[in-house]
């Protein structure tokens, strides 16, 4: 990903994408204290627009406090940084990363003393689980990884250390044939995908694990929230258990990557049909709705470029 042209944002200026390196030594490569941000733009009827681009700087900023990380620049700025990464690389549509890093002063695991980083890229990405995934649905695998306790790492920081339990939780699930992982608490109730909030329907009803489960209170998870009140399903944020899913109508996966993806699968038990449900299909259909800006209802959740 490294040799290709365009821009990236680094500490205040664009660079070329090329020249956007850091030392060896850099504290957050060593001992993986960083936070970062996923956050999609769409091409609209209005143009180009960033879906949600406040929550997702909000939530940087937070992750950036909860891990005693301070950003050296204002949300205006990094708000600013983000329009300013896709117009300079002329995406339509695209994924943007923002990252914050401890700088290569120096070592040890105190990193008092170091220069906190930022950093912007951007790139054009389609579906995550795959366009396939979107339309059937995508087969998961409950993983043999416990994903972090509340009081083990932080679970409501977008930190980059979570993501080695998300990847070994990945890899399994690959590996074994899957195409994402399923992550139970330390109680063994479901708490999360790999890098995805969950969702089951049963009965008509909508259900979610609360947030206590260690799960990313994901920005796509809120969306659905609202999609839901909007179409009168009732949403229930509980405890769940890995068979609740096996035996729900419907399950899926909610992410800025993921964005609305059906599971059709667990642990190969089939989960209703065995296909994308219709309740499924319906809040998959606002979703794409509300970012593509066909909803003036949430215009305000797009930011021009
Ligand atoms: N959980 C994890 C572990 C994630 O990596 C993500 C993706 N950021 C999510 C949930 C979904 O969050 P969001 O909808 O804000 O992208």
């Amino acid at each position: 990903m490294a040799d290709r042209d365009g821009k990236i944002w680094m500490d205040g200026e664009l660079v070329d994408w090329r020249d956007a390196k850091i030392h060896v030594l850099t504290h957050t490569l060593h001992y993986g204290c960083g936070a970062f941000e996923g956050v999609r733009a769409y091409n609209t009827a209005g143009g180009t627009a960033i879906f949600r681009l406040q929550e997702h700087t909000e939530r940087l900023f937070n992750s950036a406090k909860i891990l005693r990380m301070a950003i050296p620049f204002s949300k205006e700025q990094v708000n600013e940084a983000q329009k300013q990464v896709v117009r300079a690389n002329k995406l339509e549509s695209c994924y943007l990363r923002p990252l914050t890093w401890i700088g290569s002063q120096k070592l040890g695991v105190s990193p008092k003393g170091n220069k906190i980083h930022l950093m912007v890229a951007a790139w054009a990405w389609g579906a995550y689980l795959g366009e396939e995934g979107l339309k059937k649905g995508i087969r998961v695998k409950t993983s043999s990884y416990t994903r972090h306790h509340v009081n083990i790492t932080m679970t409501q920081a977008k930190a980059v250390s979570n993501y080695s339990n998300s990847i070994l939780a990945n890899m399994e699930a690959l590996d074994d044939g899957y195409d994402e992982a399923l992550l139970l608490d330390s109680s063994g109730f479901v708490s999360e995908g790999a890098g995805e909030n969950v969702f089951v329907v049963k009965d008509g009803v909508v259900y979610t694990p609360d947030l206590s489960a260690g799960a990313l209170n994901g920005i796509t998870r809120n969306t659905v929230l609202h999609i839901c009140k909007d179409l009168g399903i009732e949403l229930v944020q509980k405890r769940i258990t890995r068979d609740e899913i096996y035996i729900a109508d419907e399950a899926f996966f909610t992410g800025t990557a993921a964005e609305v993806t059906p599971i059709r699968e667990l642990d190969r038990v089939e989960i209703g049909a065995g296909s994308r449900g219709p309740v499924t299909e319906k809040i998959q259909n606002a979703f794409f709705d509300i970012v593509n800006g066909r909803n003036p209802k949430y215009a305000h959740w797009l930011t021009k470029v």
